[in-house]
């Protein structure tokens, strides 16, 4: 037969409640039935004991045959015995009795049908032989022919162990004791039995309860739910438990694999994405290096298309758009600062004719030396630009125009004394010049028609000389 855990629970604590209470109980019960026994065998040898002292061995002689209750004596006796008999409803009959011999006889009874004196007593009880000698009582409950009592005695003070006085106390009386402890022994019995069912079935309801807790929890983890329909439930609710944590154990080592594989993938996929990164970072790198340098390389022909674009091709002095723009800055300077300036336009005398000597190429080789020329004479801060064709024009700074004229002489006379060399010739030539100082709020193209002015007015006065522009 398969029991369940909680049946199993309470039918253990049921017992062992029992086992316990019972043990208890009957120790008690035996021990209150003994001290029942006891102390009612007490209080009959101590009350025989008091009343040995009523009675004494001298006021008991000449009482020995059933003729001697005629005297008074004995009716006195009788009297007194009785009384005593009736100040206690326990006790039955109390009675004297004479040894004689190896007989015992009466002397005294209460009973109101008494043993006469002298009537034998048969019955050998030994606790009533001890009587003559000491209080005694019995020890079991003893039944003759007045009926079935418990009995104590206790020697006549003055007998010498030839009388005693006893008390009985009925059979029934200490039954009745007894059978009152009985019942509440009973009662108490009951009693424990009904706690012990309501302890033992609280304690495995409680108990049950936690189990299916437990399982339904660890079902809960395992996502999977052993109801009694369930082809895996076999046992009792320990074996369920057991069950359902295996089935937990089992998910959870799965979902622990699941994990792991899962950590793994990640951990994978964080790699290739760090090299992909990688990678990516470095194409990035790569591109923006080689952005770097197309931007530098655009900057440089930039450079290089806005330095062709103000240098005259072949010289490679400034041309007349850069020199208009330095101009426009120095005339803004002045206008700020009031730094002086002065401009002088120059033009190589009869080129045609150099033209005509040494062809155009010779013409250009000249136009290149005598650039190189004058660049190299002239100050650092002064600009040199070619105005057009053998035309150039020079910005001296900080230069009033009566400095500027006297410059524009020194040029003049280094150019004259210079000769070109060309293929294998050889040739001199000479330049006028026109010289205009800028005066303020002028603008620039009005100073530089005041330097052709002076310029034409040079080749005018003949050439190869120098001649300032003055205010009419
Ligand atoms: P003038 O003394 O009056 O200035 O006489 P010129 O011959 O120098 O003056 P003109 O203006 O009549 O002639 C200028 C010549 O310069 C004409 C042209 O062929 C020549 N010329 C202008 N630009 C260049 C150039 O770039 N290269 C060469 N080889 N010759 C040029
Ligand atoms: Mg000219
Ligand atoms: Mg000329």
């Amino acid at each position: 037969m398969q029991l369940s855990t909680r049946n199993k629970l309470f039918l253990s604590h049921f017992l062992a409640v029992i086992l316990v209470s019972g043990s208890i109980g009957s120790y008690f019960y035996a021990s209150a039935i003994g001290n029942l026994k006891h102390s009612l065998q007490s209080r009959l040898m101590n009350s025989a004991a008091i009343l040995s002292e009523v009675f004494s061995a001298n006021e008991l002689t000449g009482l020995n045959t059933s003729a001697d209750t005629q005297k008074p004596q004995y009716q006195a006796l009788l009297g007194r015995i009785r009384r005593l008999a009736a100040t206690n409803p326990d006790i039955a009959f109390v009675y004297v009795m004479r040894k004689v011999g190896d007989q015992v006889v009466f002397v005294l009874d209460s009973d109101p049908q008494p043993a006469l004196p002298g009537e034998v007593y048969k019955q050998n009880i030994p606790e009533l032989l001890q009587g003559f000698n000491r209080p005694s009582v019995d020890s079991d409950i003893t039944t003759d022919k007045w009926g079935s009592f418990l009995s104590g005695y206790a020697p006549l003070h003055d007998a010498n162990g030839d009388y005693l006085i006893g008390i009985d106390m009925y059979a029934n009386e200490v039954s009745h004791k007894m059978y009152q402890l009985k019942q509440a022994g009973f009662i108490s019995l009951i009693v424990s039995l009904f706690l012990a069912i309501v302890f033992s079935g609280a304690l495995a309801r409680n108990f049950n309860q936690r189990i299916d807790r437990l399982v339904r929890r660890c079902g809960e983890i395992a996502r999977t739910q052993l109801e009694p329909s369930n082809s895996r439930r076999t046992g009792d609710e320990l074996d369920h438990l057991a069950q359902t944590i295996e089935a937990m154990a089992e998910h959870l080592e799965r979902s622990h694999e699941q994990n792991e594989q899962a950590r793994k993938a990640l951990e994978r996929h964080k790699d290739e994405l760090e090299q992909r990164v990688q990678q990516r970072t470095g194409e990035l790198l790569e591109a923006n290096d080689q952005l770097r340098e197309e931007i530098r390389e655009r900057e440089r022909i930039e450079a290089v298309l806005q330095q062709t674009a103000r240098t005259d091709y072949l010289t490679q002095l400034p041309n007349r758009r850069a020199m208009i723009q330095i101009l426009d800055k120095e005339a803004a300077r002045f206008e700020r600062a009031g730094h002086p300036f002065s401009l002088v336009l120059l033009d190589i005398d009869h080129f045609k004719s150099i033209n005509d000597s040494f062809g155009h190429d010779g013409g250009d080789e000249i136009l290149v030396k005598v650039a190189a020329s004058m660049r190299g004479w002239m100050r650092e801060q002064d600009v040199l630009a070619r105005w057009g064709g053998e035309e150039f024009l020079i910005l001296l700074s900080d230069t009033d125009v009566e400095r500027a004229t006297e410059q524009a002489e020194r040029l003049r006379t280094a150019i004259e004394a210079q000769a070109f060399t060309i293929g294998q010739g050889e040739t001199r030539i000479t330049a006028s010049l026109g010289v205009a100082g800028y005066t303020s709020n002028q603008g620039i193209d009005s100073c530089i028609k005041d330097a052709d002015i002076a310029l034409y007015r040079a080749k005018s006065g003949g050439r190869n000389c120098v001649v300032t522009y003055r205010e009419p």
